[in-house]
């Protein structure tokens, strides 16, 4: 392997332990979520914890997958049973290369009425306009609800489409983002929508944004990894979240991996 796949494989590593530590602290996941980013090398790969609560993971706690969500490498360490939510969006969109699935209660009560969840706050351009629900029991009929099969991933897949949020009818919701850094945003900023649209709905008619404000607001943050901006809210996330020293280590295996490509 050479000093860039290694530095390229140990980003993408150190972005899924911060990730799930953040994600768990936001509220995103508790004990049961978890979170997955595409191997950086290999599209036809992802990484995943271990059966593990997402603020207990380690580096170490990391597998690798196929898009069959078979274990590499002869690693038969208890997986998530619901991993299928990883390898189904994975194999349906090539942009997506962060994903995660957990159960905030902010937003079930969208997922069991015929309210839709609408963006509301300056921050929702990060989770998207359009959030579809997807019921598992109007393909599959009774099922323990849980996203479990091929099939189930896939109708999921389907369901979630383009866009960035899917949400799963009394069970929870899936996150799909272009990298780590924009899942956690995208999280955060469902997260607050939905709390201040809840809020909103008991005090009246929400003002929701509209779709040039929207777009207008993706122009100005929330597009860019690399920039300012994005940068200072990974670094503000990571450092609440107890992970300065594998900040520290990204730093300076992306600066050598930047140089490296010249
Ligand atoms: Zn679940």
């Amino acid at each position: 392997m050479t000093t860039q796949t290694e530095d390229a494989i140990e980003i993408a590593k150190i972005d899924l332990v911060i990730a799930n530590r953040v994600l768990a602290r936001c509220g995103a996941v508790d004990a049961y979520g978890h979170a997955s980013v595409r191997h950086p090398v290999d599209p036809g790969r992802f990484f995943c914890s271990r059966s593990l609560s997402p603020e207990l993971v380690e580096r170490d706690d990391i597998m690798e997958f196929d898009l069959d969500g078979k274990p590499m490498n002869g690693d038969n360490r208890n997986i998530y049973r619901e991993l299928v939510v990883h390898w189904g969006v994975y194999a349906a969109r090539p942009d997506v290369n962060a994903v995660v699935h957990g159960h905030p209660h902010q937003v079930l009560p969208f997922t069991v009425t015929d309210v839709p969840l609408r963006p509301v706050y300056f921050g929702a351009n990060e989770c998207g306009a359009t959030i579809p629900v997807w019921d598992i029991r109007d393909k599959f009929g009774d099922t323990n609800v849980l996203v479990l099969t091929r099939e189930h991933g896939e109708e999921m897949a389907r369901a979630l489409g383009p866009n960035r949020v899917v949400l799963l009818r009394g069970h929870g919701m899936v996150g799909a983002g272009r990298s780590a850094m924009q899942l956690v945003r995208i999280c955060k900023s469902l997260l607050t929508n939905a709390q201040m649209y809840l809020d909103a709905l008991r005090l009246g008619t929400p003002k929701e944004m509209t779709p040039g404000e929207l777009k207008l607001r993706d122009e100005t943050v929330g597009n860019d990894d690399t920039s300012h901006a994005t940068l200072r809210g990974w670094e503000y996330e990571a450092r609440k979240a107890d992970c300065g020293d594998l900040l520290a280590e990204r730093t300076e295996r992306l600066k050598r991996l930047t140089a490296a490509k010249g």
